[in-house]
């Protein structure tokens, strides 16, 4: 049995290695489209890594007909696609191509008789499904049962192997001209971090942002926000949770984070969860390790004053 890989980021294609690693397949195989040096990287995690020469700039349908391309020369049971932006629109169309369905925001998944289990959030995250994957695993070649890993939930692998490389030259016309690139503001490092302090809307003001900013720099972690805070206040691009960029570091700190399950379903990786709330009945403390009753614009001070001395 083999699982073929894709992602245009090498951590995000670390952690494929490790979704596809779950699955115990016979191989692994890697689709990796342009970069010449992120294939000779990929051999040292897979069996073969399938090198598709391309000068095309990213599009969804180019790209698409290029890891379908790679998906013909081989023959995968399982696709597994990094969930990201990119990828996950690339998936979607290589499902059309090969007739089976893409299911998306995976965050684990298994083989069983019935075929690819794969759990993904429902109803906005209040559920955990367990869905399965088209019907049969096994019936016809080159009609892969495709995934798209959501980014987070599996640990990156290390380098164990030392794969072929196979390079494949697809004819495929280019249909879209990039003009321009502006690079978006992104988050500071969630990934790595290894201590998390994220405001929620007990914070009031924007400018008390630099309250958690700097109990985070003391702590030598970084600081986060909640959706509401990002999404609806604007006053960060990004927001962590299961909607936004999940993370486990040792320590997270929720102050002024009521808990929701859609926050909690990005943090609950966390080793060492605490929380800082003035509701003793705020549902955070139900996942919580540590918790503090009290008002953030009193215990984060003191906290900071403490750190000083
Ligand atoms: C499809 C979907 C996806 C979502 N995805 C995410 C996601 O990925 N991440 C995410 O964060 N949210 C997500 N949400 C939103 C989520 O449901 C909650 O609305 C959000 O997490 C609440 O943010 P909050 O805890 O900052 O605010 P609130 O729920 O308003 O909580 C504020 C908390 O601050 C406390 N507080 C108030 N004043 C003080 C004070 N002075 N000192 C101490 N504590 C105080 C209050 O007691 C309260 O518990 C999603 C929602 C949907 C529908």
């Amino acid at each position: 049995m083999e699982v073929m890989i894709y992602s245009e980021d090498f951590r995000i294609f670390r952690e494929l290695v490790s979704a596809a690693e779950s699955l115990k397949p016979d191989r692994i195989s890697a689709a990796v489209i342009g970069e010449r040096s992120f294939a000779e990287e990929a051999r040292g995690f897979c069996d073969r890594v399938l090198f598709v020469e391309s000068e095309l700039d990213y599009s969804p349908s180019e790209y698409a007909e290029m890891l379908y391309q790679a998906v013909n020369s081989s023959d995968p049971q399982v696709l597994l696609v990094g969930g990201t932006a990119k990828g996950t629109p690339v998936a979607a169309m290589v499902s059309v191509m090969v007739g089976e369905p893409c299911a998306t925001e995976v965050t684990d998944l298994k083989l069983t008789e019935e075929g690819l289990i794969v759990k993904r959030a429902s109803f906005g995250g209040v559920a955990i499904s367990d869905v399965k994957v088209g019907k049969r695993l096994f019936d016809r070649i080159a009609s892969p049962k495709i995934a798209c890993i959501k980014p987070g939930f599996f640990t990156p692998a290390e380098k164990t192997k030392n794969g072929e490389i196979e390079k494949i030259k697809p004819e495929v016309k280019k249909r879209v001209e990039i003009l321009e690139i502006r690079e978006k503001e992104v988050g500071e490092g969630f990934e790595d971090a290894d201590i998390i302090v994220v405001a929620g809307r007990g914070v009031k003001k924007k400018e008390d942002l630099s309250l958690i900013e700097e109990l985070a720099k003391l702590l030598g972690g970084v600081a986060g926000v909640t959706r509401p805070l990002s999404a609806d206040l604007h006053w960060a691009p990004n927001w962590i949770g299961m909607s936004g960029i999940p993370v486990k570091p040792k320590l997270y700190i929720g102050v002024g984070v009521s808990g929701q399950i859609q926050h909690i379903a990005g943090i609950r990786n966390s080793k060492i969860i605490m929380a800082i709330n003035i509701d003793p009945q705020a549902p955070i403390f139900e996942h919580a390790d540590y918790g503090i009753i009290g008002d953030l614009y009193k215990v984060v001070p003191k906290m900071i004053e403490i750190l000083k001395s």
